[in-house]
C-alpha cells in the first residue's frame, strides 16, 4: 500500500521492509551507515530481513545509545559517520534510532559544533544523505516530522529544518509484532496524544487536522486490542495511527501536554508516551473553557471552541469532563498510571520543579495560555 506523500518516498504495509533493496538500488548505495536501536533491531525481524541484503554494501553501524535522543551520543554517531563516508542513513528503531540519525547525517555535514546548532546558535544550512526510517515501533511518528528531540546536558531542544524529515519511510507493521504490550501502550499513547494536542493546536491547518482525526480515529478503535489480544490488523492500523500524528504534528507541532511531559521524563525516567498522556485530559479541560482574554490562537476563541467540539465528537463525549474520563479510561485499560503518584512522582515540590522546568513562551502554540501557577494547578490535580 502506498500512502500519498508529497515530500517523502513512502512504503508502508506487510512486507514493505522488502523495499529496502529496490530504494539502494535506486540511490547507487555503495556504503550504509545504520543507525540502529540494537534489541529492537534483533527482536522485531528487521535484522534478519535487512542483514542479507547489506552482504552487498559496505555497511557501519552505530548503536549502544540511551534513550532519548543525548549530545554526547550524537557527537560519538557523527564522529563515526565522518570516518565512514557513506551515501546513505538506515535508521531501524523507536523515535531515539530515527532522531539520532537524522542529526547525524546533517549535522555531520557541517562544520559547526553539534552542541551549538542543536541549542540554535547555528542553522541547519545543507543536506545530510538520504535517510530511510524504519519504525519497529507505532508511537512518535518521527519518521514523518522534520524535527529531532536532543537533550543536551538535561535541558531538551527540538531542532526544526525541513532538511531533517526523512526521504524514505518503510513501514513493516510485522515489525511491531513482538513489542511488549507496555511498549506498544506507551508508544500508542504518544500517537494518541500527538493526534488529540494536533486538533486544538494553534499551528494546526485543515490538512493537519486530516491526518489527526484519522489517527485519534485509529488509535480508539486499536490501541487497546494491540496491547491486550494484537492482531496484525490492530498492529496496521496503530502503525498507521502513528504514521498520520507525525504527519499532523509535522504541520501543527505539539501544545501543553508534551511541553510538560520532558521535564517528567528527564527527572523520573517515565516512558515519552505516558508522560504525556498524564496531563492530557486535564488539559483538555483547561483548553475546552478558552475566552477571549487568554486565547493564544489569532482566529480567535470561537474558533478554538470549535475544534474542541470537534475533538469531543472523534472522542463521542457531550462535554470536555466526559472526553477527558474516556481518555483515563483508555490509559487505565492499558495499563497507563492516571496520576503522578502511580508514577512514582509524590512530593510536592516537584510540581513547582516540573512547571518551572516548562518553557512557557513556547507554549504559545497550546490554544489558551497557561503560565507556571496554571502548570502546577494541574499537577495538583493529576496527584
Ligand atoms: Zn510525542
Amino acid at each position: 500500500m502506498q500512502i500519498e506523500s508529497q515530500i517523502q518516498d513512502v512504503h508502508f504495509g506487510e512486507g514493505a521492509i522488502a523495499k529496502v533493496s529496490a530504494i539502494l538500488n535506486q540511490l547507487g548505495v555503495r556504503k550504509v551507515f545504520l543507525v540502529a536501536d540494537e534489541p529492537a533491531y534483533d527482536v522485531s525481524g528487521a535484522a534478519n530481513e535487512l542483514e542479507t541484503l547489506f552482504a552487498d554494501y559496505g555497511i557501519d553501524r552505530f548503536s549502544g545509545f540511551k534513550p532519548n535522543p543525548k549530545l554526547e551520543d550524537i557527537q560519538r554517531g557523527i564522529q563515526q559517520f565522518c570516518g565512514s563516508n557513506p551515501d546513505v542513513l538506515i535508521a531501524v528503531g523507536g523515535g531515539t534510532a530515527i532522531d539520532l540519525a537524522k542529526l547525524i547525517g546533517t549535522l555531520a555535514n557541517h562544520q559547526a559544533d553539534p552542541r551549538k546548532m542543536i541549542t540554535g546558535l547555528y542553522n541547519i544550512e545543507k543536506n545530510g544523505p538520504p535517510l530511510i526510517a524504519i519504525p519497529t515501533s507505532a508511537g512518535t511518528g518521527s519518521e514523518a516530522t522534520h524535527f529531532a528531540v536532543a537533550y543536551v546536558d538535561s535541558q531538551k531542544y527540538s531542532v526544526a529544518d525541513s532538511r531533517l524529515l526523512p526521504s524514505h519511510v518503510v513501514i513493516d507493521p510485522r515489525l511491531t509484532h513482538s513489542l511488549p504490550a507496555g511498549i506498544t501502550a506507551a508508544s500508542g499513547l504518544d500517537a494518541f496524544c500527538q493526534s488529540v494536542e494536533s486538533i486544538w493546536a494553534v499551528g494546526a491547518t485543515d490538512e493537519s487536522i486530516r491526518y489527526a482525526s484519522e489517527s485519534v480515529h485509529l488509535a480508539l478503535a486499536n490501541l487497546l486490542h494491540c496491547v491486550q489480544h494484537p492482531t496484525p490488523e490492530a498492529r496496521m492500523a496503530m502503525c498507521r495511527a502513528a504514521y498520520l500524528s507525525g504527519k499532523a504534528i509535522n504541520i501543527s507541532k505539539t501544545t501543553a501536554p508534551h511541553a510538560i511531559s520532558y521535564a517528567i521524563t528527564t527527572r523520573f525516567g517515565l516512558p515519552h508516551g505516558l508522560a504525556v498522556a498524564l496531563t492530557l485530559g486535564e488539559i483538555l479541560k483547561f483548553n475546552a473553557s478558552v475566552r477571549s482574554t487568554d486565547c493564544t490562537d489569532p482566529r480567535g476563541a470561537g474558533h478554538v471552541q470549535a475544534r474542541i467540539a470537534f475533538l469531543l465528537e472523534l472522542l463521542d463525549q457531550p462535554t470536555a469532563e466526559r472526553a477527558a474520563g474516556r481518555i483515563q479510561s483508555l490509559m487505565e485499560s492499558v495499563g497507563a498510571p492516571l496520576q503522578l503518584r502511580d508514577a512514582g512522582i509524590l512530593v510536592e515540590d516537584e510540581f513547582t520543579w516540573i512547571a518551572e522546568q516548562v518553557n512557557v513562551e513556547r507554549l504559545s502554540n497550546n490554544p489558551r495560555k497557561l503560565a507556571h501557577r496554571d502548570i502546577e494547578k494541574i499537577l495538583q490535580k493529576i496527584s
